[in-house]
C-alpha cells in the first residue's frame, strides 16, 4: 500500500478521513468466502476457548484475519490496546512456528508465562538460559510442537540462528514487537533493531507483522521502509483513551501538590514517575511519612528487590509506586487510577505510553503532569551530553520541545497528542483540563512589556530566575554586583509574586515573545515578535497565576531559641532585606519582623508556607504579605 502511492496522496487520504488500512491490493484478488468464514470461526474459537474473552476489540479481528491470510501489517495501537493477541492468535491458528522479536527479557518472560497459563506452547531464547533449557526448546521447535518463540533481535540475526531457521524450521509468521525501535525517528531507537531490515530478504515468503504503541507519523513511515513492509497494510487504531483525563500544572511545590492530590484518592493505585532515582526516594519517603503505602522503584535497585516491589504493587499491597521510567514495561495492572509525572518526560511518545498504564480496566482514570524549566533544561543537557550522532540529538531536541509545548499548552491535550501521532482531530475531547476548565485569560501586555524591557536593559544576559529578581527588586548580591539594581525596570513588578512572574514569563516564552537560549546558559532573549508588543502594537493574552491556598496552621511547639543553629549568611541577607523593606514601607524594621523571628528564619530556613507559619512571629497576614519574598530569599541561600 505505502509504496503504491506517493506521499502526498497518502497524506490526502489521511486528511479526508479515508482509512489507510483499506486493503487496496486485495480488491482484485478472487474472494474465497468459505475460507474466510472458517478463518473467522477459528479465530473466534481461539478467542473464547484459549483467552476466555467474548469479543475482539476494535481492529483486532481484522488484523488477525489479515495476518493469517499471509499479509504484512504495521499495527499501531495504544498501550493496553491488545496488540499481543494480533500475533498470538495467528500463531495458535497456524501449524508452524511464529517468531516474536522483542527487546527485553522481562517482556518475553512475561508473555511466555501468560501463554503457558493459557495452555499455549511458547518459549523464549535469551542469554539467561542453561543449555538444557535451550535443547528442550530446540527439540520442541523441531517436533513442531512450539507455537511461539520469543527472541531478541541480536540473537535472531546471528548467522547461525538464521541458518538454522532457514534449514530446519517452518516459519509461519514473524512478529516484531516494539517496532518503533527500528527507527531513528522513534523515541527509543535501538541499533540492534536495524538488522531486522534484512528479514524480508532472508524470509521472503514469511509474513511480517510489526507492532508498536508509540510512533508518530514520521516513525510509522520509517518502520514500513526499514522493515520493507511495502505491500503491507497500516492499522492505525485510535490513540484516544477517553477514560483518561489528562491535566498538566507548573511544577511548583510539587510534593505538596502530590500530597494534596493523593489525599483525595486514598487507597487508589497510582504511579508517580520521576526523572531521577533520588526523587523517587524523596517522594516515596514523604508519602510514607504522611501515612501512604508508597515505595520507590528504580533501575539502581537489585533485580530481586524490584521484583518484590512490583509484585506488591500488582497485588494491591501498596498503593503508590514512585518510579523512574524503568518501571512499567510489561506491567499489566488493570486498576491503576492515576499516573503522575513529577517531572517533564522527554517526549510525547514516552509520556503517552506511561499514562496509558492508567485505566486499563476502562474505568475513569487520571494523568497529572508537572513541568518546569529546570526539567526541560536537565533533559536538554542529557541530550547535549550524549554521545549519539548530531542528527539524532536534533530529533530528540525537537521531541523535547514538542513535549514542552504540550505541557504548557492551553489547548485540548488529546488533540495535541492525536495530531502528533498522525490521527488528525480538532474537536474538543472533553476529558482534558483545558477542555473541562478552559483557562480564563487576561490582557498581559503590560507584564510582557515589563519583562521584555528588563531583558533588554539587562543586556539579554539573565536567566529566568534573575529576570524575575530584577522585576521584583530583589536584594540578592548577584543583582547589586552586576549593577542590575540600577536599571530602569528594577522593581517595577514588585507587587507580583515570584511564582506568578515565572508563570507569566513561561507563557511569553511559549508564545514566542521571549527566547530561552539553551545554547547560552538558558538566558532570556528577545525574538522577532518582541518588538510589536514592546511598542504597544500587539496585545498578549495570558492565563492567570493561581496562588495556592494556604492551609490552616497546625500548632506546633516553637523551637527553643538557645540551641538554634543559625545560618549567618542567611541572617545577614534577611536583615538587609528587612532594612530595605522598612525604608520603602516607611516603618521601623521590627514592625516587619523581630530579631528573634529573623533568628528562627535563619535557623530553620523554611521554604514552605506551612513551615513559615510554624515560625514564631509569622501569622497568616505576614505570610500573605511576605511569604513569597521570604521563600525566594531563603531558597537563594540553599
Ligand atoms: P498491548 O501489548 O497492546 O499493550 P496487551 O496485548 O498486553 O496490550 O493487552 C492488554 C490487556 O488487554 C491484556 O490483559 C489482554 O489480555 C487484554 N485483552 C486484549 N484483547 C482483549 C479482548 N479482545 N477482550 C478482552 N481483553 C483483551
Ligand atoms: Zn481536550
Amino acid at each position: 500500500m505505502v509504496s503504491a502511492f506517493p506521499d502526498s496522496l497518502l497524506q490526502f487520504l489521511f486528511l479526508v478521513g479515508v482509512p489507510l488500512y483499506l486493503d487496496i491490493h486485495c480488491t482484485l484478488a478472487p474472494f474465497n468466502h468459505s475460507k474466510l468464514l472458517s478463518i473467522i470461526d477459528q479465530i473466534h474459537q481461539i478467542l473464547h476457548e484459549t483467552f476466555g474473552y467474548n469479543q475482539f476489540r476494535a481492529q483486532q479481528e481484522e488484523i488477525i484475519k489479515h495476518v493469517i491470510e499471509g499479509k504484512d501489517a504495521l499495527v499501531i495501537m495504544p498501550t493496553g490496546g491488545g496488540k499481543s493477541m494480533c500475533y498470538q492468535i495467528p500463531a495458535i491458528a497456524k501449524p508452524g512456528l511464529t517468531l516474536v522479536v522483542s527487546p527485553l527479557i522481562a517482556l518475553m518472560n512475561d508473555q511466555v508465562t501468560s501463554l503457558h497459563q493459557l495452555g499455549v506452547s511458547a518459549a523464549a531464547i535469551h542469554s539467561n538460559q542453561t543449555s538444557a533449557d535451550l535443547n528442550a526448546i530446540y527439540s520442541a521447535i523441531e517436533s513442531e510442537s512450539l507455537s511461539l518463540l520469543y527472541v531478541s533481535p541480536e540473537r535472531l540475526m546471528t548467522d547461525r540462528f538464521i541458518d538454522y531457521l532457514q534449514r530446519q524450521v517452518t516459519l509461519d509468521l514473524i512478529a516484531i514487537d516494539e517496532a518503533h525501535c527500528v527507527s531513528v525517528w522513534g523515541n527509543d531507537f535501538r541499533p540492534e533493531y536495524v538488522a531486522l531490515g534484512k528479514l524480508k530478504e532472508l524470509f521472503p515468503d514469511v509474513p511480517t507483522v510489526a507492532l508498536t504503541a508509540t510512533a508518530d507519523s514520521a516513525t510509522q513511515q520509517d518502520i514500513i521502509k526499514q522493515l520493507r513492509l511495502d505491500d503491507g497494510r497500516l492499522f492505525l487504531s485510535s490513540f484516544e483513551r477517553s477514560n483518561i483525563t489528562a491535566a498538566a500544572a507548573p511544577g511548583q511545590k510539587r510534593i505538596e501538590q502530590i500530597i494534596a492530590y493523593v489525599k483525595q484518592r486514598k487507597g487508589q493505585a497510582g504511579i508517580v514517575y520521576c526523572l531521577s532515582k533520588k526523587s523517587t526516594e524523596t517522594v516515596a519517603t514523604k508519602l510514607v511519612a504522611k501515612g501512604y503505602k508508597a515505595l520507590a522503584y528504580h533501575a539502581g535497585m537489585p533485580g530481586d528487590k524490584r521484583a518484590i516491589i512490583q509484585r506488591k504493587f500488582q497485588s494491591d499491597e501498596i498503593d503508590i509506586i514512585c518510579a523512574t521510567i524503568a518501571f512499567g514495561m510489561g506491567i499489566d495492572k488493570p486498576n491503576i487510577r492515576y499516573v503522575i509525572h513529577y517531572n517533564l518526560p522527554k517526549n510525547i511518545e514516552g509520556y503517552y505510553q506511561e499514562i496509558g498504564r492508567a485505566g486499563r480496566d476502562g474505568e475513569d482514570s487520571e494523568a497529572l503532569l508537572f513541568y518546569s524549566w529546570a526539567d526541560k533544561t536537565t533533559l536538554q543537557s542529557f541530550i547535549d551530553q550524549s554521545t549519539a550522532r548530531e542528527s539524532f540529538k536534533e530529533i530528540q531536541t525537537v521531541k523535547l520541545e514538542r513535549m514542552w509545548q504540550f505541557a504548557t499548552s492551553a489547548n485540548c491535550r488529546t488533540n495535541t497528542i492525536l495530531n502528533y501521532f498522525g490521527e488528525y482531530k480538532n474537536d474538543q475531547c472533553g476529558h482534558c483540563d483545558n477542555c473541562l476548565y478552559p483557562p480564563p485569560r487576561f490582557d498581559g501586555t503590560t507584564y510582557a512589556q515589563m519583562a521584555l524591557s528588563a531583558i533588554i536593559r539587562g543586556g539579554q544576559r539573565m536567566g529566568l530566575g534573575l529576570t524575575v529578581d530584577v522585576l521584583r527588586g530583589s536584594f540578592k548580591q548577584e543583582i547589586t554586583q552586576l549593577g542590575l539594581d540600577q536599571i530602569k525596570t528594577y522593581g517595577v513588578g514588585r507587587e507580583i509574586s515570584y511564582l506568578a512572574w515565572s508563570h507569566y514569563i513561561t507563557q511569553f516564552i511559549n508564545q514566542g515573545l521571549i527566547q530561552l537560549d539553551v545554547s547560552d546558559y538558558s538566558r532570556l532573549k528577545v525574538t522577532p515578535l518582541s518588538k510589536a508588543v514592546l511598542e504597544g502594537n500587539q496585545t498578549i493574552e495570558i492565563t492567570q497565576f493561581e496562588k495556592q491556598k494556604i492551609k490552616t496552621p497546625v500548632k506546633k511547639a516553637k523551637p527553643v531559641l538557645n540551641n538554634l543553629d543559625i545560618d549567618k549568611d542567611l541572617l545577614n541577607g534577611l536583615k538587609k532585606w528587612r532594612t530595605q523593606l522598612a525604608k520603602e514601607m516607611n516603618v521601623p524594621p521590627y514592625r516587619i519582623f523581630s530579631n528573634k523571628t529573623l533568628d528562627y528564619l535563619a535557623a530553620e530556613a523554611p521554604t514552605q508556607y506551612q513551615d513559615l507559619l510554624d515560625i514564631d512571629g509569622i501569622g497568616k497576614v505576614k505570610l500573605e504579605q511576605f511569604g513569597d519574598q521570604l521563600i525566594e530569599l531563603i531558597e537563594s541561600y540553599e
